[in-house]
């Protein structure tokens, strides 16, 4: 009896696939090509009578019929006899075998045929069985063996050809070896990195196709695979590491490495899974770098210079030496944002931040911290007076125009300075008392410098209080109003009053303007607080008017901040329409240094707010470097002359004079002249003299409430209002 199938031969060829042994049995169709209707019979009934019928035949007499059959499919395997009414021998074999090449095949063969059946069995057949047998129940069995075989097989092949599919489809490069390193597998992502093609790169060692080196030292690193083979665990790569590519070009890469193990656990090989993080590390580096820079002048930020700060303490204190921190605040920036726009003002920042690094020294640090401020860290400071020195050269170099978009932009800067360790032994400490003595630079007139020192703190924590007393005092409606008249010298009436602000503060009691204005002018909440004062007034005069009282022209102070925003013609214009009030009546004081700061754009202002009838009045003038020849350009109706010059006349003769140039010029000019602060009757006779009509003065009257206004337009100026 002779049933033989190959697998049998060797048993260890056949996969274990224990979802096939585990599977329920199925029903298996077998093709039998038989000529003799005898053996064709003992033979399906030998198969079709199996314990648990998992076979049926189909029986075909000849080799066409039979490969017409095998066209239709759901055949399992084939048994064929060799000798066919319409074929035999190899042919027969061959034609089967190519029309079905994965399914199985087994020959039948006579008695004593065994070698024809093993020539086969050589030839790609699955098996053969003797005549003799087909009565046998090993026949079943060989069968169902070789099938078994064939789904495993092609379970198998399907295995291979999706892992296949999924390494070629992935980013990540992968590099297969054996057991001596030597390169055995590619997929096309390693390909690409490493420049080898598979072909090439097989038997080849992986340190050769893979050449890897430390980004920092440039040394070789060992391949991982090696440790890997030698250690039978998965290893990863150190960071850092930079593949060299065949063409000598470089990636930074990361990857990991793990052996392969065989059914039985044995270490085969090693597989190597890597990929590109240039573009990854160059995402970082880039964010890292946004983190601590600036975006507009790409200076360090406060992020930045709190650790540089932080460094150089630590040094210094090392070394004992000291180092200084400039706290620099541009003047007016807001004015240039608001006017000219805020693309002309981030120019001017970039242009801002170029001079500032050309004051300083490589190993000085320049940040910019925030809108106009900007920190200058100078941390090899040897002595106070070359922060000075810096101080100096910055306000200087600010002070060349900047030519951005058509404008020649002129920036005056307030610095403040400390140094370490006098000033603070902390980062934060050096910090805020450089911004104090910023402060202080902006209170002594701005575009100059000034050192710190302690009881400046005092100072700057009663600033910020004040200031955020400011924020609340509009909504708890703690300001007020009080008129100042201003009188013809003639016939002392009252030709107009001054509205000043007032602001009784719960915890402060009465503040005077002076110790308030700046502060809201700095915070910029005086643009909310000149709204209210503006409708205030007009409101208030209104109101007289409809009681039938004259009070002449009241005038309203303008700050540079309202004056420069976009929207201040439309907010007096608002103020006139939403108060009823006729806009001769109104008189708008702009002092003469806002004024000549942007000529042009005041120029256009003024004609503006002309345009809506109100009247515009020069305050505080002659303290500012007014050029005459803009002053007569400008559409104004009225010159007050500053206190101060009052004050001086009779004590000094130049100031007397200038009282004289300026009366005489308002009255060429034809503007109305006012002295203000008038409080001796010296005074009046000289202003009198020299032709000055009006005057406004403690001499008339101090400020008064509403009120008490009201009641000296009903009586006229009489002592009780001194
Ligand atoms: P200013 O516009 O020059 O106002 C005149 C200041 O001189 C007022 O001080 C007034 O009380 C004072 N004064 C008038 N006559 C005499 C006098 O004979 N002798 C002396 N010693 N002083 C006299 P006040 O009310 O303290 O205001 C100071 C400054 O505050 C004002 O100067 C003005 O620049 C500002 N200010 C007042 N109210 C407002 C406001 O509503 N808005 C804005 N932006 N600034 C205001
Ligand atoms: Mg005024
Ligand atoms: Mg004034």
């Amino acid at each position: 009896m002779t049933v033989a199938t190959a697998a049998m031969d060797d048993p260890s060829k056949l996969p274990k696939f224990r979802d096939v042994e585990k599977a329920p049995p199925t029903v298996n169709t077998v093709l039998i090509i038989i000529a003799d209707a005898i053996d064709a019979k003992a033979l399906c009934s030998t198969l079709e009578e199996t314990k648990n019928g998992s076979f049926v035949t189909d029986w075909k007499t000849t080799l066409a019929a039979g490969l017409q059959r095998l066209e239709q499919g759901g055949i399992d395997a084939v048994m064929v006899d060799l000798s066919l009414p319409d074929c035999s021998g190899m042919e027969t074999f061959d034609r089967l075998f190519a029309a079905a090449p994965r399914t199985p095949i087994m020959t039948l063969c006579l008695l004593d045929e065994d070698a024809a059946g093993v020539e086969m069995v050589e030839h790609g057949a699955w098996g053969y069985v003797a005549k003799a047998s087909y009565a046998s129940y090993l026949v079943a069995q060989s069968l169902r063996n070789i099938i078994q075989r064939s789904v495993a097989e092609e379970a198998v092949f399907i295995e291979k050809a999706r892992a296949e599919i999924t390494l070629n489809s992935i980013s990540d490069a992968v590099i297969g070896t054996d057991m001596a390193g030597k390169v055995d597998y590619l997929n096309i992502a390693a390909e690409g990195m490493t420049g080898w093609t598979r072909e090439e790169a097989k038997g080849r060692s992986v340190e050769e196709v893979m050449r890897i080196v430390d980004a920092a030292t440039r040394q070789v690193i060992p391949n991982p695979v090696e440790r890997v083979l030698k250690e039978d665990a998965p290893m990863g790569l150190a960071p850092g590491a930079i593949l060299i590519r065949r063409d000598g070009s470089e990636a930074a890469i990361e990857d990991s490495a793990a052996p392969i193990h065989d059914s039985r656990g044995r270490i085969k090989g090693a597989v190597m899974v890597f990929h590109d993080v240039t573009a990854a590390q160059a995402m970082v580096l880039k964010m890292a770098h946004l983190a601590q820079h600036d975006f507009l002048t790409n200076l360090p930020n406060r992020v930045l210079l709190s650790d540089r700060l932080a460094q150089a303490i630590i040094l210094a204190e090392r070394r004992g030496t000291q180092l200084a921190l400039l706290f620099l605040d541009l003047d007016h920036f807001k004015y240039i944002n608001d006017s000219l726009g805020h693309e002309t003002g981030d120019k001017l920042l970039q242009s801002v931040a170029q001079s500032l690094i050309g004051c300083v020294r490589r190993s000085d640090t320049v940040c910019r911290i925030g809108g106009d401020e900007f920190v200058v860290l100078m941390a090899e400071e040897g002595r106070a007076e070359d922060a000075a020195i810096t101080a100096d050269k910055i306000i200087l170099a600010l002070s060349t125009p900047h030519t951005i978009n058509g404008h020649e932009l002129i920036v005056t800067a307030s610095i403040g300075i400390s140094a370490y360790p006098g000033d603070g032994r902390d980062a934060e400490t050096l910090l805020k008392n450089a911004d104090t003595a910023m402060y202080q630079a902006k209170e002594r007139g701005r575009g100059n410098f000034q050192f710190y020192k302690a009881e400046m703190n005092a100072r700057a924590v009663e600033r910020q209080a004040i200031e955020s007393d400011l924020r609340r005092a509009l909504l708890r409606q703690e300001f007020s109003l009080h008129y100042q008249p201003l009188v013809s010298l003639a016939n002392r009436r009252i030709t107009g009053a001054e509205a000043l602000l007032r602001w009784e503060s719960p915890s402060r009691g009465e503040m005077a303007p002076g110790m308030f204005v700046p502060i809201a002018e700095d915070s910029g909440l005086i643009v909310a607080i000149g709204r209210w004062v503006l409708r205030e007034a007009c409101a208030q005069t209104k109101k007289w008017h409809d009681l039938g009282l004259d009070p002449g022209i009241v005038s309203v102070n303008v700050s540079a901040l309202e004056f420069r925003r976009k929207d201040f013609v439309d907010s007096v214009r608002l103020a006139l329409l939403d108060t009823g009030l006729w806009p001769g009546a109104i008189q708008l004081e702009i002092t003469e240094s806002v004024l000549m700061n942007d000529v042009e754009s005041s120029t256009r202002i003024l004609g503006e707010l002309k345009g809506l009838g109100v009247s515009i009045a020069v305050d505080d003038f002659g303290t500012g470097y007014s050029s005459l020849s803009y002053l007569s350009k400008f559409p104004i109706d009225v010159l007050k002359i500053d206190r101060s010059f009052i004050n001086a006349v009779g004590n000094s003769e130049s100031d007397s004079i200038i009282v004289s140039a300026v009366i005489a010029m308002g009255a060429n000019l034809k503007q109305r002249v006012v002295a203000e602060g008038v409080e001796e009757v010296g005074q009046v006779a000289f202003l009198k003299a020299e032709c000055c009509e009006e005057a406004q003065g403690f001499l008339f009257s101090r400020p008064l409430t509403s009120d008490r206004f009201a009641a000296l337009l009903r009586s006229g100026i009489t002592d009780e209002f001194m």
